[in-house]
């Protein structure tokens, strides 16, 4: 089975699942079988509680100060599985800071606000806003849904003051125009952006 949880530069991440409701162009899942200390995140059957509770209990968390929820999959895709390990991490592990990096569609695969229930148990989210306008974000983010860019935007908004560290994300092979443009969307939400590294 791929590794449940793994190191990636100084952060402790969970791969809870491979399943997604995008096909990002540039999602690494594409472009390598594993990422940091783990051969491979592709998991030959998506990992069940008591895989990740036994993954968590293994693992020395001396030396992190956070947990992050992002692995070859949407975590919020898990919605259930993402809230008892949090809650479990919370509970065994109270001085971990928790975070969520989701692609904002959570509300829309669940089919309901699931805002709250992330709150409950986050520290912090980070959301793939991946590009300024509709029509960029479905060339680059592929999404199954119809109308994912402007629930990808509530789903934000809803996040700020809700979860104490929310924060928006694009990916820098974005050109200077394209990142500006980016911070105004997250801006209007009321959301600091934040510009990853690609690669
Ligand atoms: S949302 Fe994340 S996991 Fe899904 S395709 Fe995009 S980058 Fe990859």
């Amino acid at each position: 089975m791929a590794q449940i949880l793994y190191t990636y530069k100084d952060g402790v991440y969970v791969n809870l699942t491979n399943r997604c409701n995008c096909r990002c162009t540039f999602c690494v899942r594409f472009q390598h079988t594993g990422i940091g200390d783990a051969p491979t995140l592709w998991h030959k059957v998506n990992p069940n509680w008591e895989q990740v509770r036994e993954a968590v209990d293994a693992f020395d968390f001396h030396g992190y100060r956070e947990l992050v929820f992002c692995g070859y999959g949407e975590p919020t895709c898990a919605l259930p599985l993402l809230l008892k390990t949090a809650r479990y991490v919370r509970k065994t592990h109270p001085e971990l800071k928790l975070r969520v990096n989701t692609n904002g569609l959570g509300s829309l695969e669940n089919g309901h606000d699931i805002v709250p229930e992330l709150a409950s148990v986050l520290d912090a989210v980070s959301i793939s806003l991946n590009a300024p306008n509709e029509k960029d974000y479905n060339a680059v983010t592929r999404p199954t849904f119809s109308g994912a860019y402007d629930a990808m935007l509530a789903f934000a908004r809803e996040c700020r003051g809700k979860i104490p560290d929310t924060r928006m994300t694009v990916v820098d092979v974005l050109s200077p125009e394209q990142i500006e443009a980016s911070r105004k969307v997250a801006e209007s939400c009321g959301i600091p952006l934040r510009v990853r590294n690609f690669g």
